[in-house]
């Protein structure tokens, strides 16, 4: 993988932050020993692993791309909203969820009494599709990106968006489509999933299914305590 020169000094920076919490002092050629174990933040640790992705030409999607569209929001959020791959509004802006089905997705998670920027929103692949479907292969080969954010946010509950990306939390990029509306289990983590925002655009009528799946979501986080800090 080619790593960019502003990627290696971030990861560098993220290297030295680390190193200099675990009280590690140099003296000459002479190190000694650390006190303490390692441990990045959440944020420290998706930086990082971003900066290991941003030139990321695992699969045929980057010849696609503006931008690699990470995700954003919380670190340690309770709740995880992830799509199929970013639209080209998210692929200008190198954000996810930017255009119009954006700004929807943002009122839905606002109408359960939480705000954008506490929850995480990124998609299972990180590369804008033409056609929109991204295929087996590029769900296959951005996953690792995927399972590295899910490990390090370790969210409460993560809401799919779409089939393709419910299939691909299932564990298959093909096959049958887990139920929406209803609850499974991706390792430990329940996933709900629901219709996408982009459908809700095409098909309005829509709208009051995600809405009681949205309303399973918070009623389920409320049942659970809250995290602290
Ligand atoms: S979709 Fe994922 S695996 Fe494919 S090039 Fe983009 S970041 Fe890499």
């Amino acid at each position: 993988m080619n790593v960019s020169l502003p990627a290696c000094i971030e990861s560098l920076e993220l290297h030295l932050r680390c190193l200099q919490r675990t009280g590690l002092r140099f003296d000459g050629l002479a190190a000694q020993r650390p006190q303490t174990a390692c441990a990045l933040t959440p944020e420290e640790r998706l930086a990082a692993l971003y900066s290991e992705n941003a030139q990321c030409r695992r699969c045929r999607l980057c010849s696609n791309r503006t931008h690699i569209v990470f995700g954003e929001g919380c670190a340690e959020a309770r709740l995880m909203f992830i799509g199929e791959a970013p639209d080209s509004a998210s692929d200008a802006q190198g954000r996810p969820f930017a255009g119009e089905s954006g700004q929807l997705l943002t009122r839905i998670i606002e109408a359960i009494k939480m705000q954008r920027n506490q929850v995480y929103l990124t998609t299972v692949v990180k590369c804008r599709a033409q056609p929109d479907d991204p295929g087996e292969d590029a769900i296959e080969a951005c996953r690792p990106i995927l399972q590295r954010q899910i490990e390090i946010i370790q969210p409460e509950i993560i809401c799919a968006l779409g089939p393709a990306a419910a299939r691909a939390l299932q564990g298959q990029a093909s096959g049958a489509n887990p139920a929406r509306g209803q609850f499974y289990r991706a390792g430990a983590v329940p996933v709900m999933p629901t219709h996408p925002p982009e459908l809700l655009l095409l098909r309005p009528e829509l709208k009051q299914e995600t809405w009681i799946d949205v309303q399973r979501i918070q009623r389920e986080l409320e049942s659970k305590p809250s995290r602290e800090g």
